[in-house]
């Protein structure tokens, strides 16, 4: 087993071990006083990993309920949330208890929201099954929820008692999803790994899997590190969002339904890199997004896309901060008026 320890206000471990999803209830027992576990799932996660996950629980002396809503992006709204709420009363649960994050990012960003706002906080356990959110959104205690004018608009920074990553829980995930995650795992071989980024690029959506035991503690382990420097988000953290400046105004330009978050990341790294890295450095970059079936342009104007990046969070007053990773590993933040950005990438 591989353990990450997480140093935030509220320190807590990531756990990442083969059938660990099986054996959750051994792992979670120590570190609460709960009696009840709500585990809250999505219909797809429910029919694969909801039963051995209760059947743990159970087994651990936990009494266990459930709830299951639809999957997808258009269930992390007000609606979902006040359901929960309605559950989480209808079942008694109280401070003491425990909330048990079931699946994917969706999942674990609304769970963990309920977590910190029912009752005015209680314990949650994430349990992520997608590769998206073991590398990416089970670390870092951000949640939300997104509104009608915007995603994740509504939120708390809330820290897990535990995460409990299960690489196995992979091997059911469609090509598309597995390649969304692949989309962050390049991310942080760019960013801080160029022996990341090495193995990666001699490997493909396949052959990959069997590298999983590795891969994705070395992932959780920068985020980690690039976290614990800044829990709030107000710096370093911004490293994390190569590729996402342009990769969210991807996603916009689309609204949200062409590319999933992990391809709309790899254009936009592989863009970034075009206008700010060496020649080889984009090509070998693109020839690694392309082995995972992820995009690294997509049939958009410029002109069309650098406005919708002004509109970013990651705007500060009249400037606008980007990243680039150059050399490969080492992650810097460029800082740069709204003129200045449109004319690196507009000429
Ligand atoms: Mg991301």
């Amino acid at each position: 087993m591989k353990t990450i320890s997480v140093h935030t206000q509220n320190p807590y471990d990531v756990l990442v071990e083969r059938g660990i999803l099986k054996r959750c209830g051994e792992y979670i027992r120590p570190l609460t006083k709960a009696g009840k576990c709500a585990v809250i799932t999505d219909d797809n996660v429910d029919a694969l990993y909801a039963d051995s996950v209760t059947a743990s629980l159970t087994e651990n002396g936990f009494s266990v309920v459930k709830f299951v809503f639809p999957h997808g992006e258009s269930s992390k709204n007000a609606q979902t949330l006040l359901d929960i709420y309605q559950f989480l009363c209808e079942n008694e649960i109280t401070r003491s208890d425990c909330l048990i994050a079931l699946g994917g990012g969706v999942v674990g960003d609304i769970t963990g929201f309920a977590a910190a706002t029912f009752l005015r906080g209680m314990q949650y356990v994430q349990i992520p099954t997608t590769l998206l959110a073991q590398v990416d959104s089970s670390v870092g205690g951000k949640t939300a929820i997104d509104l009608p004018q915007g995603k994740n608009l509504v939120g708390a920074f809330k820290q897990p008692i535990v995460v409990l990553c299960d690489p196995d829980a992979l091997s059911t995930l469609p090509e598309l999803f597995l390649a969304d995650g692949m989309g962050e795992v390049i991310k942080y071989g760019m960013i801080r790994d160029a022996q990341l980024f090495e193995l990666l690029c001699g490997l493909d959506l396949t052959t990959v899997q069997a590298h999983f035991d590795e891969i994705i503690p070395t992932c959780i382990a920068i985020k980690r590190d690039v976290v614990e420097n800044d829990p709030f988000d107000h710096g370093e953290r911004m490293i994390l969002n190569f590729g996402h400046t342009l990769g969210h105004a991807i996603e916009a330009y689309f609204h949200y339904e062409t590319y999933t978050h992990g391809s709309a990341v790899a254009a936009g790294m592989c863009m970034m890199t075009k206008y700010n890295g060496t020649p080889e450095q984009y090509e070998k970059l693109c020839d690694c997004v392309k082995a995972y079936k992820l995009p690294a342009s997509v049939d958009v104007p410029m002109e069309a896309l650098v406005p919708l990046c002004s509109g970013d969070k990651k705007r500060a007053g009249g400037t606008l901060r980007y990243v680039v990773c150059e050399p490969t590993g080492n992650a810097q933040i460029n800082s740069v008026t709204l003129q200045q950005f449109y004319d690196l990438f507009v000429k």
